[in-house]
Formats: structure tokens, C-alpha cells, sequence
């Protein structure tokens, strides 16, 4: 994994109310007293942010929002823009999920849109990228991949990318209980940090953090962590109970 620091993220969706965040919150911060080898960052619902935040500040906690909308301010009811994303206490953001492009109309352009706020305000994007199962079986899983790094990331200098991470989440593997192999997660992240050799150079590419999303829980966390371009991973229904969570963090490869 080079240089690179693990990072394990939960993405709780559209789970747990203010209360109920706070509560599981608290309860994974006197898990984590001794972790601190990885980086954790939990995304609650907009609603429970600066909550959570508030608690979380100063410990090995960061927190993040689960979207953004690109504008900073406006006539735009229902969105949140990235400068009250940073106000709440948010260190990252999560960009592009595959529910987002499934159920919200995101698209690769508004992905790109959304990068550049969350850059321009300081909050590390979480840029999330995978193919269908259809597309997996038609064996255009790269060349999905490939668009969406080629758009998502379009117009960006390295510079801008500094604190990039991507997702590689194949969207077949979300919520399904089906996991991507090691193997086949490896080969998908070996071919993003390729791609981001190519666009931005080597330099850049072997800094970016490439999670894996997709099912993950404890007794698969270590597999997948001891690949190569592995660097950490999104987690999403497991990421909702404390101590589920925290033995995914603790993972040992
Ligand atoms: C996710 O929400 O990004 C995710 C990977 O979900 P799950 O871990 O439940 O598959």
C-alpha cells in the first residue's frame, strides 16, 4: 500500500435519527480509544452533522456529508451547499454514490461539479465510481470505470486532486451481500490508479486513496485490505452498528 494511510468510512444513508447518530457515535468513540493507525471517517445524515461533528471533535473521528449541492448559496430548496457542509464540522464528502446516480439523476458532469466545490471549500471528496452487474457481464467494467474517472475528474490539476479519494464500488455488490473478490477488487483498483498515472502522474496516483465498497464486514475487511491498491474502504450497512464497525477498523492484514 506504499505510503498510503487506510481509511475506513461509514456511509449510514439514510439511517439513524440526530439522536440516535449521536448515540452510536459516542459508543464507537470509546471502541477506538487505542486505533490509531487508520483513518475513520462516519457520514450521518445531513440532519445529525453537526451533532455528530461536535462530538467527534478532536478524536480519531472525521465526518462527512453524503452529498453536496455545487452552488454556494441560492433558490435551490432541499440542497446543501459544501461551505455548510465545512460549517458543520465536515472533513470529507461523499461524491457520486451509486444511489445518487440511481434514484437522484447524478451524472458524471454533475459529479465533476460537486469535486470542485468540495475542493474549493476544503473537504476531502470521496469520488465513487463502479459498473452494473450488466456491465460487469459484458465485460465493460474498464471501460465504465474509465468514463467516469475521465469526466468526474475532468479539468482538475494534480494539484486540485490532492486530497482526492476514490470509491471503487461496483454497484452489483452494494447492499447485496455479494463481494467483490479480492482479485477482482485489486484488478479494478490497479486499473483507476493506472488511469490516474496517465492523467496526472505517477506522483499524485500512488498518493490517492482507492477504498473498495461493496458489502464489506469483518470477516472479509482483511482479504481485500491486503491487496496492493487497496487503501481502505466505504462501508455502508456495516457501518451502523458500533461494534461492527469498529472490528472492521481494526482489520489485520
Ligand atoms: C455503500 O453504501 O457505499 C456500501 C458499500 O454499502 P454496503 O456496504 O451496505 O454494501
Amino acid at each position: 500500500m506504499e505510503n498510503r494511510r487506510p481509511l475506513i468510512a461509514g456511509n449510514w444513508k439514510m439511517f439513524k435519527t440526530c439522536s440516535e447518530a449521536v448515540e452510536t457515535t459516542r459508543r464507537l468513540l470509546t471502541l477506538l480509544e487505542k486505533n490509531v493507525d487508520t483513518d475513520v471517517m462516519i457520514a450521518p445524515p445531513f440532519t445529525a452533522l453537526a451533532a455528530v461533528a461536535n462530538i467527534a471533535k478532536g478524536s480519531l473521528i472525521s465526518v462527512g456529508a453524503q452529498n453536496l449541492f455545487w452552488e454556494k448559496e441560492g433558490a435551490y430548496t432541499g440542497e446543501i451547499s459544501a461551505p455548510m457542509i465545512a460549517s458543520a464540522g465536515c472533513k470529507y464528502v461523499i461524491i457520486g454514490h451509486s444511489e445518487r446516480r440511481r434514484y437522484f439523476g447524478d451524472t458524471d458532469q454533475t459529479v465533476n461539479r460537486k469535486i470542485a466545490a468540495a475542493i474549493q471549500n476544503d473537504l476531502i471528496p470521496i469520488f465513487c465510481v463502479g459498473e452494473s452487474e450488466k456491465e460487469r457481464e459484458s465485460k465493460e467494467t474498464f471501460s465504465v470505470l474509465d468514463k467516469q474517472v475521465k469526466k468526474g475528474l475532468e479539468n482538475f490539476s494534480s494539484n486540485d486532486l490532492k486530497t482526492l479519494v476514490i470509491a471503487y464500488e461496483p454497484v452489483w455488490a452494494i447492499g447485496t451481500g455479494k463481494t467483490a473478490t479480492r482479485i477482482q477488487a485489486q484488478e479494478a483498483h490497479a486499473f483507476l490508479r493506472s488511469k490516474l498515472v496517465k492523467c496526472f502522474g505517477n506522483k499524485l496516483a500512488k498518493s490517492i486513496r482507492i477504498l473498495y465498497g461493496g458489502s464489506v464486514k469483518p470477516n472479509n475487511i482483511s482479504e481485500l485490505m491486503a491487496m496492493p491498491d487497496v487503501d481502505g474502504a466505504l462501508v455502508g450497512g456495516a457501518s451502523l452498528d458500533a461494534e461492527t464497525f469498529r472490528k472492521i477498523i481494526d482489520f489485520q492484514t
